[in-house]
């Protein structure tokens, strides 16, 4: 599926004009909760043309006037405006007809509501001594500054902006630029301004103008009003030398608390501009932390905008997973300042060249030179390409590249084959040709595309240049086509025989579906006689099969490093053996290495190529594992299936709880509940990630400890005494274990956290608890009491939560229109409805599933319904083939070890 441009140009703006030069002015009134406003737009006439059509929904707009240089006298066209409100466009006409190669300015009055839709010109807020105080911001992509101000709104229009905003004289206003100036209206002369307060006193108004922008696309505009406060910094240019201001703006409740991320935009931007080549081009870098968000971050141009778990900590009692998300985020984003920002991809179904490369670019390779104890190239495998292996499985997946002609369906696409799977087949590239060749590349293209637009081709391009080598003919099927391989590898006398066809985590893929050769990166591992490890990096398998030489009997592997996106299937013997190598002291393979394993055997065995006991057993045999990463992907894919065999029988769960004890519960102990200054970060997140999973599973001690901890939090309020790092299994595991007391306590600390880390921890405690009166209070909190942002967190945590089993499920089906009502601007209900079906796992459930959505609007839901079903099939498949096999596998375990006490 590519792009399908007869289908295409029905939804895209005529190229009849070219916006050239926008200038806006906007009126925020805070108390009202309204803006009016003014915008010109120079246009260059491209054809000769009798109307104009652009972008604007939500808006009043009036005294629309086209004024034409050409047809003299400076007089104005006569207009009449249509609008079409499912293309969200107005059409004017003129009277005397506009003629190629003139120049006319399109000059429009309008008014809207500030909403609090969490898209266009929208609203936010937070209490101050028990006053509630609003602020308003924007937040455009991918079709949304049309709510703002009548716009070109697609990525391909670019144009510079001189933007103007009044507000109250006591406020703070933001744009993408630095302000030009800033004056208060007393004795305005400029006719413009005064019209704006024809019917009012200008007296307590300020007008601030900010300066000219370079050429850029609508939905990276920006602009903000509100009672912020500011912490600043600096960074010296590595290519200029000059010095240019960052700062981070947030309310006044906040503003202590972002500090970190801040510190973090200075340390990148030097390194993004050495790897590119390329200076940072605007004048300043603002960020501004908003209460009410709809994403994590938006990386408008000059001023990024985002959520507080994306941007707050409390640097003195900062957890490492708090810190690394925040430096995780704010890296992207700038990453995006050139890739997205400079340089735009020409529609959106390009959005993963946007996304693929700030997430590999800003959450790895940038990150590692800042936070190399971080180790974040083994990390992405979990963070990134697990995730987007799991969705790409999947019958109802999409290629990373896809056709989205509607506006309506852009959205969907924001996902994690754009973020992640494009991030891993780019890493994967840029491991094939050498990270130092890519980076040139990137450069190569940047350069060559500077306030412009661009396609893959492109990129490819430029990264062909830097290696000689034919790009496309790599990347094409990656891009292009559904899905990914799984590699089957058998030995023969002389080596090894590769064999590759498309995956499904269902496992029936049929010879139709199977049709895609992928050219696949083999890095293999080989060892020589005299026991030396090599790696062959320029190994690739083109056809469906092939055969490799090597010695056998030493060890060896595909996917060394684990950084192509496929899945390895190798004989049950084998298996056996790499996990023997993997924990062998001195074993050639990495901690990415172990991970893909673990990761690699679950998978096939849930599709049916593997035995889910032989997974069971390869992660048993990884007990004397000390890497924490090792442990971060093994608790992952136990909980995967933890989640699939949660409702097989007491005795099933139960089983499956004594085996996490048996691996966890040493761990803690080794480890203890203290944590030293200065420790190694790698034990710092295995102890946090042991003591989660005991506590999780149940183990007597640690519980008792972390509820004598909650107890204390309960008495006295303070977190002083838990650690930083343990708040969230604390407060999981007083819900998971407590009563209505802890319940309560839970809940008053979501409406009054202290930090972003308080408040996430706390809906993992309300959402697991038992008790049903318990979970029914948690349900009927969600839509009274929870901010409309934060409902999807809940949906998450009680989703992936096995005490509410089809409880959430239920729920969903319960309140569907009411939250689909909340949702109404955005879309959130996705991640609902996603969560909702994430614990189902029958043939009937499936039946339910469908049926419910049956005579429901699903134009938001296009991707995400076929895809849920698909995984509730899968799980279903998965348990038809193996669940006695696991149930078996778990009895033995439990009969041959010592079980650890439960509490
Ligand atoms: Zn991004």
């Amino acid at each position: 599926m590519s792009t399908n441009t007869a289908d295409e140009s029905k939804y895209r703006l005529p190229t009849n004009v070219k916006p050239i030069h926008y200038n806006i002015t906007i009126k925020t009134d805070l108390e009202t909760q309204e803006f009016q406003g003014y915008t010109t737009v120079d246009l260059n006439v491209l054809e000769d043309t009798s109307s104009l059509v652009f972008n604007t929904t939500k808006l009043n707009i009036h005294d629309v006037v086209v004024h034409s240089e050409a047809q003299k006298s400076q007089e104005t066209q006569t207009v009449n405006t249509d609008f079409d409100q499912k293309l969200e466009r107005a059409i004017v006409q003129v009277a005397n007809p506009l003629k190629k190669g003139s120049k006319v300015q399109l000059r429009v009055w309008f008014d809207g509501k500030i909403t609090d839709e969490l898209m266009g010109y929208y609203t936010s807020s937070y209490e101050d001594n028990g006053k509630k105080i609003y602020y308003a911001l924007t937040q455009f992509e991918p079709t949304a500054a049309r709510r703002a101000f009548p716009s070109w709104d697609e990525p391909l229009l670019k144009a510079t902006f001189d933007i103007t905003l009044i507000s109250r004289a006591e406020t703070v206003s933001l744009s993408n630029m630095p302000a030009a100036s800033e004056d208060s209206l007393d004795g305005t002369t400029d006719e413009i301004i005064g019209k704006f307060f024809k019917d009012s006193d200008p007296a307590g108004w300020k007008v601030t103008k900010f300066e000219t922008t370079p050429p850029m696309s609508t939905y990276i505009v920006a602009y903000a009003n509100g009672p912020f406060k500011h912490l600043e910094t600096s960074y010296t240019s590595p290519l200029s030398g000059k010095k240019r201001t960052l700062r981070v703006y947030a309310t006044s409740d906040l503003i202590d608390q972002t500090k970190f991320g801040l510190d973090v935009g200075a340390k990148v931007l030097p390194e993004y501009e050495k790897v590119f080549d390329i200076e940072y081009p605007l004048p300043k870098l603002d960020t501004l932390v908003a209460h009410d968000f709809d994403a994590g971050a938006m990386e408008n141009w000059g001023l990024i905008t985002g959520r507080t778990t994306a941007y707050c900590v409390d640097e003195e009692r900062a957890d490492v997973s708090a810190k690394r998300q925040i430096a995780s985020t704010q890296s992207h984003e700038v990453a995006h300042m050139w890739f997205g920002n400079i340089t735009t991809m020409s529609w959106w179904d390009n959005l993963w060249l946007n996304e693929g490369f700030a997430t590999l670019m800003g959450e790895v390779i940038i990150l590692n030179k800042i936070f190399p104890e971080w180790k974040v190239y083994a990390s992405f495998y979990i963070e990134h390409t697990e995730s987007a292996l799991s969705l790409d499985a999947k019958r109802s997946s999409h290629p990373i590249q896809v056709a989205v002609p509607n506006a309506e369906d852009i959205n969907q696409i924001f996902d994690s084959l754009s973020y992640s799977k494009a991030a891993s087949v780019l890493r994967m590239l840029s491991v094939y040709v050498g990270e130092e060749k890519f980076l040139k590349g990137v450069s190569i293209y940047l350069k060559k595309h500077l306030y412009a637009n661009s396609v893959a081709e492109d990129l490819w391009r430029g990264i062909q240049e830097a290696t000689g080598l034919d790009i496309p003919e790599l990347m094409n099927n990656w891009i292009l086509k559904t899905g990914f391989p799984v590699v089957t590898v058998t030995e023969t006398p002389e080596g090894i025989h590769l064999r590759q066809g498309r995956f499904f985590e269902t496992g029936d893929v049929t010879e139709e579906e199977n049709s895609t050769i992928w050219q696949i990166p083999l890095t293999i591992l080989s060892t020589d006689a005299d026991g030396k490890t090599t790696i062959d990096n320029k190994a690739i398998l083109k056809t469906r099969e092939m055969t490799y030489k090597l010695d056998v009997n030493k060890p060896w592997k595909i996917n060394a490093g684990n950084t192509g996106f496929y899945r390895v299937l190798y004989t049950p013997e084998r298996l056996k053996k790499l996990g023997e190598e993997a924990l062998r002291p001195g074993t050639a393979f990495t901690v990415p290495d172990r991970l893909g394993l673990v990761s690699d055997a679950i998978s096939l065995a849930s599709s049916g190529l593997g035995s889910t006991s032989g997974a069971l057993s390869l992660i048993s045999g990884m007990r004397g594992e000390t890497d924490y990463l090792s442990w971060s992907g093994i608790a992952s894919q136990l909980s995967r299936i933890s989640r699939v065999w949660w409702d097989q029988g007491d005795n099933t769960r139960d089983d499956m709880q004594t085996f996490l004890r048996g691996l966890f519960t040493p761990i803690v102990r080794r480890l203890g509940y203290e944590y030293p200054k200065g420790e190694d970060v790698d034990n710092v997140q295995l102890r946090t990630l042991a003591i989660g999973n005991a506590a999780n599973a149940g183990a007597k001690e640690v519980v008792e400890k972390l509820q004598e901890w909650f107890a204390e939090y309960a008495k006295t309020k303070s977190l002083d005494h838990i650690p930083p790092d343990l708040v969230r299994a604390t407060f999981t595991a007083a819900g998971k274990y407590g009563g209505k007391h802890e319940w309560e306590v839970l809940r008053d600390t979501y409406l009054a956290a202290p930090n972003p880390t308080a408040r996430t921890a706390s809906i993992s405690g309300l959402t697991a608890v038992k008790e049903p009166e318990l979970q029914k209070a948690t349900m009927d909190f969600i839509l009274s009491g929870v901010r409309t942002q934060d409902i999807f967190y809940f949906m998450v945590y009680m989703g992936r939560s096995v005490a509410f089993g089809r409880e959430t499920w239920h729920y969903l089906q319960r309140n569907y229109d009411e939250l689909d009502k909340r949702f109404e601007g955005n879309f959130q209900i996705t991640y609902c409805v996603e969560y909702a079906a994430f614990l189902l796992n029958s043939d009937k459930d499936a039946e339910d599933f469908t049926a419910f959505f049956k005579d429901k609007d699903t134009s938001k839901l296009t991707m995400i319904l076929p895809q849920s079903l698909d995984g509730i099939r899968a799980k279903s498949g998965w348990l038809k083939r193996s669940k006695d096999d696991v149930i078996h596998w778990l009895e033995e375990w439990r009969k041959s070890n010592s079980i650890e006490p439960k509490i």
